[in-house]
């Protein structure tokens, strides 16, 4: 799914593109309101910082806003209301405010997403390999059985299923399934690894990537 990124800060443009793209979204990223609009391609969601160097983003979610009908998330380091019903009223769709962790912003684009593609609210659940991943429905079936995962162990799993054969490292799979703000050892994972290889069975391989981290291999 291809996202225009507009934001001037690049410390937190390459942190939201190299952490958006963990979550299977393709980031392109420009730095001003102008490349913005000069931008011809389609994209499926667009974020804008409110603070650009050659134009307010609210007047790029407005041109945004008149052009179509994209869906707009206005990221904004001011943080008072004004701006927020300001940033609705133009026609975004929602905001964050800075700072932010990355599952925040996933969150938030899914919702709108969800909101304006009400299709994939009937989306069924996507097939494994021999398991089958309910996201919505958060439940997981092997050869048709439903197996019982635990939330967190539901969320390791479907966080490595979203691309089979990837390697994730520890710390990527700690900040996306346990806490953005994750910091500290990792012995927690390896618990859940284990749990889950037990209860998954001969269905797919969580391995184990020495130094690195692990993925998920489907068979
Ligand atoms: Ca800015």
């Amino acid at each position: 799914m291809r996202v225009l990124l507009v934001e001037d800060d690049e410390p937190i443009a390459e942190s939201l593109t190299r952490g958006l793209s963990r979550y299977g979204f393709e980031v392109r990223w420009v730095l001003t309101g102008a490349d913005a609009l000069a931008t011809a391609e389609d994209f499926a969601l667009v974020l804008v910082d409110l603070g650009l160097p050659d134009m307010d983003g609210l007047d790029v979610c407005r041109e945004l806003r008149a052009r179509g009908d994209v869906p707009i998330i206005v990221i904004s380091a001011r943080s008072d209301e004004v701006d927020r019903v300001v940033g609705l009223e133009i026609g975004a769709d929602d905001y964050v405010t800075k700072p932010f962790g990355v599952r925040e912003v996933v969150a938030r684009m899914r919702a709108v997403l969800r909101r304006v593609q009400p299709k994939t609210e009937t989306e069924p659940a996507q097939e494994h390999g021999r398991l089958r991943i309910d996201r919505r429905g958060r439940r997981v079936h092997l050869d048709g059985a439903e197996v019982d995962l635990t939330p967190k162990e539901f969320d390791l799993l479907a966080f490595l299923a979203e691309e089979p054969g990837a390697v994730f490292t520890r710390e990527q799979i700690m900040e996306a399934v346990w806490d953005e703000n994750w910091f500290g050892p990792t012995k927690t994972l390896d618990v859940h690894v284990g749990v889950l290889r037990r209860k998954l069975g001969d269905a797919a391989a969580l391995e184990t990537v020495r130094g690195v981290g692990f993925r998920l291999v489907l068979t």
